[in-house]
């Protein structure tokens, strides 16, 4: 297959780094582990090895929490100045500013998705989010308060808050935005002062590997940013161990269930990032155009791989027909392509087990009566492509319309009256993100607070911001990431009283 002319070449360092040995980071140095087991590492564009990394065991997740908690009571963080600290993470944003094509190009490498994704959402919009989260560093904050029930009569008290880092945090992360949520977890765990064990995908690490590298440069003391990679079990190793205080995940919902379920054991704190099975409501004054460029915005951003992906698009009848029309024809028309090519709309999805499971969710729509008015298969090529796909006549009670397909697979259903569309939109387990299309300002403010989901666009998708919080309602998780409250699930609060 030709090369398109504009096609990324990567970087020497990139395939330096490719091509280098990928140990643990563990105490400030790289280690080889203990494990001797391994994982390979894929490019989806070609379904060829690029790197392999350890599967870590108990025991190297041990030394890494042993690793942060050393550093923790020893205080080589928390105890340094907030305005030190704040320097070496805006320090550490400059680094990955710096070294953003290289990171890019590997993120695009081993997730598979567009460079142009990569480099302005994924890295690119690191150091904002960078920047914003060190900040908060320095603005750490109690309460004071006056005492009511004094417990000696005529006694005097003072009483207050103060806020402390909780210890030692797991940051567990999913595959689809690597880097990004990474630092989601990393960056408010470090400006609350605590030490932190970061665990990637087993799928792709990559990314999080280079990251670590930077913090170090960046003044970050040995024992405070550790990473361990490998698979589920590592990550369970890292949940069940004492010495971790908190576990901050994004993935599955199944996996986020479990480990709230060994969480439950010894009070863990967790914050839960899960997924979603978002709606797009489209009112009858939507112009026809932005309806479409909304839907594939919301439906195949980076290939669907998206947690507030709009998969369930709902469409007033008077305007259901040319909507379903258009979108086919749009959907059809993407180019499909390599991610190191910028031209390429729809790029292959992050596994080979991933596409199957994408097209196990399109069979089984097929056998339970829904209907595939575009996609629905993959190219005749290598890599882990998938067609970009449009499902209709799906009822709400289907597989389809229920469960996360996590592709780039839409289903498009008509409604009747608004109540209906809000009935349909809020018929799911999980409410992590939805959508609202219409001019129309009442409708827009009467319907806002009747969809259940964390975050809600109007006329926009896939918005996120690190000054807005970003969270589920019911199954899309516990807890909410971004916002100027977000070292808050990092820290504890301690009530200090003094008589005198
Ligand atoms: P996943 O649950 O399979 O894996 C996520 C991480 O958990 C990986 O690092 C994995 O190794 C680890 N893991 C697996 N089993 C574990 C266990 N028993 N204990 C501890 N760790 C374990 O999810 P994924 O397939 O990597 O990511 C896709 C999912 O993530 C989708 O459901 C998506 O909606 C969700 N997601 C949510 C958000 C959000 O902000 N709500 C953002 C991105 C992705």
């Amino acid at each position: 297959m030709a090369t398109a002319p504009d096609t990324v070449t990567p970087l020497d360092d990139v395939s330096a780094f490719l091509g280098s040995e990928h140990g643990l980071f563990i105490d400030g140095d790289w280690r080889a582990g203990r494990s001797t087991d391994r994982i390979n590492v894929f490019n989806p564009a070609t379904g060829e090895t690029i790197a392999t990394v350890v599967n870590a065991n108990a025991q190297d997740v041990d030394d890494a929490v042993r690793s942060a908690h050393a550093a923790f009571e020893a205080g080589v963080w928390s105890a340094l100045p907030p305005a030190e600290r704040e320097r070496r993470l805006l320090k550490f944003a400059d680094l990955v500013e710096q070294n953003a094509e290289q990171l890019a190009q590997i993120e695009t490498l081993n997730q598979g998705k567009s460079i142009n994704i990569s480099r302005y959402v994924d890295i690119g919009g690191a150091p904002s989010y960078m920047r914003y989260i060190a900040g908060l560093t320095t603005k750490v904050t109690g309460e004071t308060f006056d005492v009511s029930i004094a417990a000696i009569p005529g006694g005097r008290y003072n009483a207050s808050t103060r806020r402390e880092p909780i210890g030692v945090v797991g940051a567990i992360s999913p595959w689809n935005f690597p880097m990004m949520i990474g630092l989601w977890k990393i960056m408010p765990a470090l400006a609350a002062g605590c030490t932190v064990v970061l665990k990637p995908s087993e799928i792709t690490p990559l990314t999080s590997i280079r990251l670590v590298e930077l913090g170090k440069e960046a003044g970050i003391p040995d024992g405070v940013l550790n990473l361990v990679t490998g698979d589920g079990k590592t990550g369970k190793a890292l949940v069940d161990h004492p010495l971790v205080s908190k576990i901050t995940f994004t993935g599955s919902t199944a996996t986020g269930k479990a480990i709230a379920r060994s969480a439950a054991d010894r009070m863990l704190r967790t914050s839960l990032e899960l997924g979603g099975k978002n709606p797009a409501i489209f009112l009858a004054d939507a112009p026809i155009e932005m309806a479409v460029q909304g839907a594939i915005l919301g439906g195949f951003f980076n290939n669907g791989q998206v947690c507030a992906a709009s998969s369930r698009l709902y469409v007033a009848r008077a305007i259901y027909e040319p909507f379903v029309k258009a979108l086919s024809e749009a959907v059809n028309g993407m180019a499909i392509g390599p991610g190191l090519d910028p031209a390429a709309q729809i790029n292959p999805v992050v596994s080979a087990a991933h596409r199957q499971k994408i097209l196990d969710h399109v069979s089984q729509a097929r056998h339970d009566g829904a209907r595939i008015v575009a996609g629905g298969d993959s190219p005749d090529r290598p890599g882990f492509y998938v067609r970009p796909t449009v499902v209709v006549d799906a009822g709400s009670e289907l597989a389809i319309s229920r469960q996360e397909v996590f592709g780039p697979l839409v289903t498009v259903t008509p409604f009747d009256s608004e109540d209906d569309a809000i009935r349909l939109a809020n018929d799911s387990d999980m409410g992590l993100a939805a959508s609202l299309w219409t001019n129309n300002l009442k409708k827009t403010m009467e319907l806002t607070p009747r969809i259940k989901a964390g975050t809600v666009w109007v006329n926009c998708h896939n918005l996120i911001d690190p000054n807005m919080p970003f969270g589920g309602f019911k199954e899309s998780g516990i807890g909410r990431d971004f916002g100027v409250r977000s070292l808050d699930s990092y820290m504890e609060v301690k009530s200090v009283c003094i008589a005198y």
